[in-house]
C-alpha cells in the first residue's frame, strides 16, 4: 500500500515538473504601450461622423412600424459617406441597409461587414451629456449607440470611404449589411440572410459586433486582447407553473404551490444540473491567454493537459462569466403569485431565463429541467427558444489571417477566440459561412463595454480611427 501511494506521488511529481517545465518555456513577451495608431484629424474625421449618426435616436423597429428615424439616419450616411453611395449597389429591405462593392474577381468568395442601425432606448436621465448628443469629453464620444452598435457601422463605412477615395478596388466583393432590430431580436438581418442566400452567396467571412479589443478580458491579464466571438450561446424563456387548489392562507396545507416552486428553484441554484465541458475553442481562447498571466495562472491555462479539472472546477468560483463559458445557465427572472396578501395561489409561476450551451443545448436543457420540475410536481412551458449557434472554425485560413493581422497590426495585445453569451445579428450568417465571427477591431476599456444598454455608452474616439486604419488594411490586403 505504502509503495502504491509513494508511486502515485512520484508520477505527480513527475507530471508537475513537466507542467512547470512547459510553462516556464510559454513565452511572456511584456506588453507594449499603447499609442493609437492614427492622427488627430483623422480621429476627429470620425468623431463628427459618428456624432452624426448618433444624434438620430433609430431606436429599434419592427418592419411594420414607423421606419423614419430609419430612413433620416439613411440621409445622414449618405451625407457622411458620399463615394460609398456613389459607388457601391444599395439595396433597402424594410429599413434594413446592405451595400455591395463589386470587387476585381466575381468568382472568389465575397466578405461581409455588418452591424446594425437600431440602439436601445434611452432618456437622459443619468447621463453626463444629453443621450441622444454624440458630445465629445475627454476624447471619448458620448451618446446612445457610441458603441453599440454605430460604432461598428462608423468604423466599416469609413474604411469603405476612404479606400474608395484612394481608388482601391478589392480582390473579392465585399458586402455591407446594417439591420433595424438587432436588439430586439427582430427579422431585419435574417432577412437579409435570406435574400443573399437566394442569390447562391457564400461568404469567406462574416464580421459583425460582438467582440473588440478589451482592457482586461479576464482579471489580471497584462495587457488588452482582441477577443473574436466563434459562436454565441442558446437562449430560452420557460415558464414554470405550480397548480394547487388556492384557498384562505389561515390554515395552510403542506406543500403550498408557492413553497413547491421556491424549493425547485433552490434546489436549480444550488446544485447547477447542467453538464459542464470545455469546447475546444474555449481550450484555445486558454492556450493563447496563458502567456499574459503570472506564474500561478500560466502554469493552470498552459497545461490543461493537467489543470483541466481542477481549473474546470475553480472557473465558476473565480467568476459568473467562468461557469456561463462551460455550461448552460438558469436565471429565475419574475413571478407572479395571488393577487393578496391572505389568499394562497392557485397557479403561481416562475419564468427562468437559460442561457444554453452547444453541447447541452434547448432540449436537453429543458429535459434536465423536466427532471426537476416532476419532483416538485411542476408544469414548464416554453415561452420562445434558440438554440446555440454553431461555432466557427477556428484552424480556417480565414480566422488564420485575421488572427495573424490584428496580431500584426496591435502588436501590443493578444488575440483570442470566445464565447458570446448574448445575441447578435451574427448567428444568421453561419447558414452562409465557415467563418461568423464578432469582432469589431476598436479598443474598449471594461467600464466603456459596461456603458453599452446602460447610462454614458461611450467609445474613444482615437480608437475609431485605429479601428478604421485596421479594415482598411483587412481589405487591402485580403486576397485568399
Ligand atoms: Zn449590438
Amino acid at each position: 500500500m505504502g509503495y502504491v501511494l509513494l508511486a502515485l506521488l512520484g508520477i505527480f511529481l513527475l507530471l508537475l515538473l513537466i507542467a512547470v517545465i512547459r510553462t516556464l518555456c510559454i513565452k511572456g513577451a511584456p506588453a507594449a504601450a499603447f499609442t493609437p495608431a492614427c492622427t488627430e484629424s483623422e480621429a476627429r474625421l470620425c468623431a463628427e461622423k459618428l456624432a452624426a449618426m448618433v444624434q438620430i435616436p433609430s431606436v429599434s423597429r419592427r418592419e411594420d412600424e414607423d421606419l423614419s428615424e430609419f430612413y433620416r439616419l439613411h440621409e445622414v450616411l449618405a451625407e457622411q459617406f458620399p463615394l460609398v453611395h456613389e459607388k457601391l449597389e444599395k439595396t433597402v429591405l424594410n429599413g434594413t441597409l446592405l451595400y455591395r462593392w463589386k470587387g476585381l474577381d466575381p468568382e472568389k468568395k465575397p466578405i461581409l461587414l455588418m452591424g446594425h442601425q437600431d440602439v436601445v432606448p434611452a432618456s437622459d436621465e443619468g447621463w453626463r451629456v444629453p443621450a441622444y448628443s454624440g458630445a465629445v469629453i475627454d476624447g471619448a464620444l458620448y451618446g446612445r449607440g457610441a458603441m453599440d452598435c454605430k460604432s461598428t457601422m462608423l468604423v466599416e463605412l469609413q474604411a469603405v470611404e476612404e479606400l474608395l477615395r484612394e481608388g482601391f478596388t478589392p480582390a473579392c466583393d465585399v458586402w455591407l449589411e446594417y439591420s433595424i432590430n438587432e436588439e430586439t431580436g427582430g427579422d431585419g438581418a435574417a432577412a437579409a440572410m435570406r435574400y443573399l442566400r437566394d442569390k447562391g452567396i457564400r461568404f469567406a467571412i462574416v464580421l459583425d459586433e460582438g467582440g473588440a479589443i478589451v482592457d482586461e478580458a479576464v482579471p489580471g491579464m497584462d495587457r488588452p486582447f482582441a477577443v473574436i466571438g466563434i459562436t454565441e450561446k442558446g437562449y430560452m424563456d420557460l415558464k414554470i407553473t405550480a397548480k394547487g387548489k388556492g384557498g384562505h392562507s389561515s390554515t395552510p396545507p403542506r406543500h403550498t404551490p408557492a413553497a413547491r416552486l421556491f424549493a425547485f428553484a433552490h434546489e436549480i441554484e444550488t446544485k447547477r444540473p447542467f453538464k459542464k465541458a470545455l469546447l475546444p475553442e474555449v481550450k484555445e481562447m486558454f492556450r493563447s491567454m496563458a502567456p499574459s498571466f503570472g506564474f500561478g495562472m500560466r502554469l493552470v491555462m498552459g497545461n490543461l493537459w493537467l489543470f483541466q479539472p481542477l481549473l474546470m472546477a475553480l472557473m465558476p468560483v473565480v467568476s459568473p462569466f467562468g461557469e456561463a463559458v462551460m455550461a448552460t445557465t438558469c436565471c429565475f427572472t419574475m413571478m407572479k403569485g395571488s393577487d393578496a396578501a391572505n389568499v394562497i395561489p392557485k397557479e403561481p409561476y416562475l419564468v427562468a431565463n437559460l442561457r444554453t450551451s452547444v453541447h447541452q443545448n434547448c432540449a436537453a436543457s429543458l429535459a434536465v429541467l423536466q427532471r426537476y420540475a416532476k419532483k416538485y410536481d411542476l408544469q414548464i412551458e416554453v415561452i420562445q427558444q434558440r438554440d446555440a449557434s454553431p461555432v466557427s472554425n477556428i484552424h480556417s485560413k480565414e480566422y488564420a489571417f485575421l488572427t495573424a493581422l490584428i496580431r500584426r497590426e496591435f502588436p501590443d495585445i493578444g488575440a483570442a477566440p470566445y464565447v458570446i453569451m448574448g445575441g447578435t445579428d451574427c448567428r444568421h450568417f453561419h447558414a452562409l459561412t465557415e467563418n461568423a465571427l464578432r469582432f469589431a477591431p476598436v479598443r474598449v476599456t471594461n467600464a466603456q463595454n459596461a456603458s453599452c444598454h446602460a447610462v454614458d455608452e461611450n467609445v474613444t474616439v482615437a480608437s475609431l480611427a485605429e479601428g478604421v486604419r485596421f479594415l482598411k488594411t483587412l481589405l487591402k490586403e485580403y486576397d485568399l
